[in-house]
């Protein structure tokens, strides 16, 4: 109080704490103490002095931090008086979000906020929120579909169980409307009640699916239902003022629904009651810069602390999602979650019998470099002859992964990246994925002035250019000729792109679809009927443990885009198939495919890590370290881990210390990359050892040897390894 009184600027009453953004690990403590006249509530956003700038800030519970000695705190410059507080429950998923995933919580809870708030002054902000007040528009009453036996069932299991659910259902098995139930009761049980709101705010629920060209569809659904104005969306792809607008409406109450990707976990909802997580095993949900956080871990703990309904649902759930949702057996009380299974199809009339049929080329025995078999080349010629829509799947973008020169051994390698450079025909360029450097395609040999280079392997591009060929001639029912397109990064840059193009197949103007895997999600193609990947053998044996995990939900996935209207494949006389063309037809993940058995492939799956103890049997942390050189990178990784044992941090009995390694892709526009690996049987034990080892890894990277030092970062529960 001394130092307040002695500064003459500070005529005012009380101390309070604000988090601001401070730079990312400037070990500057997140909170800092700011002057106000009047006592603020927590959850209060501000306007204050910080260095030169002002900036946003969210006034924070508990003491202000003591100021050094001789300083007294600045005064708070605006406080946004026509927002409300953020409550308790964000504040605490915020500070929670920090803690777990060690970064600052100024950080976390700034980033959370939209945009416009930071940039924004008080008198602007009240304009914005005079405009943004909408009408509430009423659901229409068009009568419900009738559901399944198997939805009824999983949604009376929601209804009397607290959960977190696992919705464990096959594509096309309805678990959409399954959401929406849950959504609506979840909407209508504080009204049956006849409660009264909590703070005047009625019930509220997110919805997150993992990206954004999900969401139109998802909407649409959602809109359809609950009506207009009580729908809105919180993604990335929005500008700044519709983001400002939505978070607004879910602030305030006025949106009832909040639909978005893994930001929206973070989007104020006073009245929260449900929580769903579609494709909940997706990587999309793990956030890969600043604050790497899991959205659908933090959905479970934001559920169980705002005491919201979490259903996560996927027809190939993360082993994680799978293991915590383990039946209870003899000697085991089982998981934390409560799975629900919807194994069948809707309308099928049969069980999983109107799932799609494996076929499985064998490419040994097909002549090197084939890229269409024989016998997929027919199947797709006759679905086309018979009006039906085909889907190819190559996750690899561009025409080809790389150029070669037979002659000197040149390959097009990116200057700046141990990568290839990726040949895109469309434009003449060469074009490195991972920094971006691009330069036209060479006439000759850049190494020796050989006129002879060659394309080596194929992307989707290519795999567009040589079906066009292959197919030349086929005519659909109507006589037209047969029409390939692609739909991958390239062909969706421009706003609306995406959308435009996936109207094109609904619309069944496109024959056969060759894309990504952004096509193999979600999407409700109702006549595709076959559906192939056709060099799936890359991920079958990459050292990322997860990969056989995220290749066989992609192909899953991928598979559910075939037959999902049953009435249609019927009429057709068809039956859909999922086409697989590979060199090892004896892999487990084939024969798991082939029964739609995710069980048993999970099962398999799972008694591997236990065996190995990684995830779910083990914990794990990566700390990252960018360098000019990799020995630079490594050092400081080194000597952080050595400072860990000198100091005997606590908790590292129980933290196993990997020695630092290159990144698999070691080098990045001219930055060295390496990574070492924190493993543990405890969850408790690596946070406690993260915390208490925060500090060391800070003053690590201000000693002069680690000057050279780009940059590092804490990776908890990593996706890659
Ligand atoms: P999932 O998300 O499980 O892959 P969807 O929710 O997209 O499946 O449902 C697949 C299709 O079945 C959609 O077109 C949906 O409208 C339809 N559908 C869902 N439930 C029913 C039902 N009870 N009766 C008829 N059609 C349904
Ligand atoms: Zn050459
Ligand atoms: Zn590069």
């Amino acid at each position: 109080m001394s130092t307040l009184l002695s500064d003459p600027a500070a005529t005012v009453g009380a101390l309070v704490s604000v988090a601001v953004q401070t730079p990312a690990h400037s070990g500057m403590g997140a909170l800092l103490s700011y002057a106000s006249e009047r006592a603020l509530p927590p959850g209060t956003l501000v306007r204050v002095p910080l260095g030169a700038r002002e900036v946003l800030g969210v006034v924070w519970e508990g003491d202000a931090p003591a100021l050094a000695p001789g300083k007294a705190a600045r005064p708070i410059a605006g406080v946004l008086d026509g927002i409300a507080p953020l409550d308790g429950h964000w504040r605490r998923l915020v500070a929670f979000a920090a803690r777990y995933y060690q970064r600052s919580l100024g950080e976390v809870a700034l980033a959370a906020l939209p945009p416009p708030l930071r940039d924004l002054n008080s008198v602007q902000l009240a304009r914005r929120l005079r405009r943004s007040a909408t009408a509430h528009t009423r659901a229409d009453a068009s009568p419900l579909i009738a559901l399944s036996a198997e939805q009824q069932r999983a949604i009376g299991q929601i209804d009397i169980n607290s959960g977190p659910f696992l919705l464990f259902g096959s594509t096309g098995s309805g678990k959409t409307e399954v959401y929406l139930r849950c959504v609506q009761a979840a909407l209508e049980a504080l009204e049956a009640l006849d409660a009264q709101p909590i703070n005047g705010i009625a019930a509220q629920a997110l919805v997150m699916v993992p990206e954004i060209n999900l969401t139109p569809q998802l909407q649409q659904r959602f809109m359809e239902r609950f009506g207009e104005g009580s729908v809105v969306s919180l993604h990335s792809g929005m500008t700044n003022p519709q983001r400002l607008q939505s978070w607004l409406a879910a602030h305030s109450g006025q949106a009832r629904i909040v639909l978005g990707t893994r930001m929206a976990v973070f989007a104020s909802m006073p009245g929260l009651k449900l929580i769903v997580v579609d494709e909940e095993h997706d990587a999309s949900y793990k956030q890969q810069e600043g604050a790497r956080y899991s959205a659908r871990d933090l959905a479970i703990w934001r559920g169980r602390e705002q005491h919201a309904k979490v259903i996560l649902g996927s027809a190939t759930p993360s082993l994680e999602s799978w293991y915590a949702s383990r039946p209870a057996t003899d000697g085991d009380p089982g998981g934390r979650y409560l799975r629900l299974h919807m194994p069948s199809r809707i309308a099928s009339g049969d069980d999983a019998g109107s799932l799609p049929v494996l076929r499985v080329v064998n490419m040994q025995h097909q002549p090197r470099r084939t890229v269409f078999s024989p016998p997929l080349l027919a199947a797709l010629q006759q679905r086309v002859e018979r009006g039906e829509q085909c889907m190819i799947l190559l996750n690899r973008r561009g025409y080809a992964p790389v150029l070669h020169c037979a002659d000197c051994d040149w390959k097009s390698d990116c200057p700046h990246c141990s990568a290839h450079q990726v040949f895109h025909k469309a434009d003449r360029t060469l074009r490195c994925h991972h920094c971006g450097y691009s330069v036209r395609v060479p006439r000759a040999c850049p190494g020796c002035a050989s006129p002879d280079i060659t394309a080596i392997g194929q992307g989707t591009e290519q795999l567009e250019e040589q079906l066009g060929h292959l197919l030349a001639g086929v005519l659909r029912p109507d006589g037209q000729p047969v029409k390939v397109a692609r739909i991958d990064a390239d062909t969706t840059k421009r706003k609306g792109a995406l959308q435009a193009q996936l109207a094109q197949v609904h619309s069944g103007e496109i024959d056969v679809l060759i894309g990504t895997q952004m096509v193999a999600k979600g999407h409700d193609f109702r006549r595709i009927t076959l559906v192939a990947a056709v060099q799936p053998d890359g991920a079958l044996f990459s050292s990322d443990f997860r990969a056989p995990e995220r290749l066989f939900a992609l192909l899953l996935q991928a598979s559910g885009r075939a037959g999902r209207d049953a009435q249609y494949v019927a009429a057709q006389g068809s039956r859909s198939e999922m086409w697989l063309q590979t060199g090892y037809p004896e892999h487990a993940i084939v024969a798991a495919l082939r029964q739609h058995d995710f069980a048993a492939f999970a099962a398999q799956q799972l008694q591997e890590r236990r065996d190995a103890a990684m995830p779910p049997f083990a914990f794990q942390a990566l700390v990252r370290a960018d360098a000019r050189t990799q020995a630079v990178a490594q050092g400081f990784l080194q000597a952080a881990s050595d400072a860990a044992r000198a100091h005997a941090v606590v908790g590292l009995e129980q933290v196993t210390l990997y020695p630092p390694v290159p990144l698999s892709i070691q080098r990045v526009a001219n930055v060295e990359r390496a990574q070492m690996l924190l493993e543990s049987p405890s969850r408790v034990a690596l946070q406690r050892f993260l915390a208490a080892w925060q500090p060391l890894l800070h003053a690590t990277r201000s000693q002069p040897e680690h000057k050279g030092l780009v940059r590092w970062l804490v990776d908890v529960d990593p996706l890659a390894i």
